[in-house]
């Protein structure tokens, strides 16, 4: 069986790799596949631009893809930027300008009071659009009062592990591995994952 990995999102094609690469099940991304469509990210969920991308690329390649929508939830911002995360400063805002916005926009805010969470919502789809497997998961934490650190991407230099009092960014993969929104979904659709891989192989 065959899953496209579909987001062009290096970083985190690298993340979902790392969760699932040892299951019976051949993952490619979209680098090689010039010509799959750009989803265009119009839902007012995380489970919708998930699902959008799992179907948007399933129909257009024939083959079964997985969508991955993510982002960060401030309470002190009232869950913004949510969906909006990867353009917070603008429509091709940098993780660095995002960064900057959201240190500014929570200027002045004590530590306590800077919670946060990111939310990982995953979605397969079959070739034919319909969506067969669905998790989420999530990651509590604390949005610092500067960057610290340099692994991971987005938000990852402000997003503080309380246990840790360090930063994802700091952190690195060898945290984020269990503790992440992303390690979260990844270990709970990994079983849907291989009731699809073990029919997909009765004959
Ligand atoms: P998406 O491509 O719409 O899912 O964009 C997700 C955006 O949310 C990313 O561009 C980041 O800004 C943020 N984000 C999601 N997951 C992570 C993570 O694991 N670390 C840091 N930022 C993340």
């Amino acid at each position: 069986m065959t899953i496209v990995l579909a987001t062009r999102n290096r970083k985190k094609a690298e993340e979902l790799l790392d969760h699932l690469a040892d299951l019976p099940i051949t993952f490619r991304t979209l680098a090689e596949y010039a010509d799959a469509p750009q989803v265009v990210e119009d839902g007012d969920s995380f489970g919708a631009n998930a699902r959008k991308k799992a179907i948007t690329v399933a129909r257009a390649l024939g083959l079964y893809a997985l969508g991955e929508d993510s982002g960060l939830a401030v309470d002190a911002l009232g869950g913004r930027p949510g969906i909006y995360s990867a353009r917070y400063a603008g429509p091709d805002a940098s993780d660095d300008q995002n960064n900057a916005k959201l240190l500014e926009e929570l200027r002045g805010v004590p530590l306590s009071k800077r919670t946060a969470h990111y939310v990982c919502h995953i979605a397969v789809a079959a070739p034919d659009g319909t969506v067969v497997a669905e998790a989420e998961g999530r990651c509590h934490g604390l949005i610092g009062v500067e960057l610290r650190g340099t692994q991971g991407f987005g938000y990852d230099p402000l997003f503080i592990i309380p246990e840790y009092h360090k930063t994802f960014g700091e952190l690195g993969l060898t945290v984020k591995r269990w503790l992440s929104h992303r390690a979260r979904a990844c270990e709970r659709i990994r079983p849907k994952l291989l009731r699809l891989a073990s029919r997909a192989s009765d004959p």
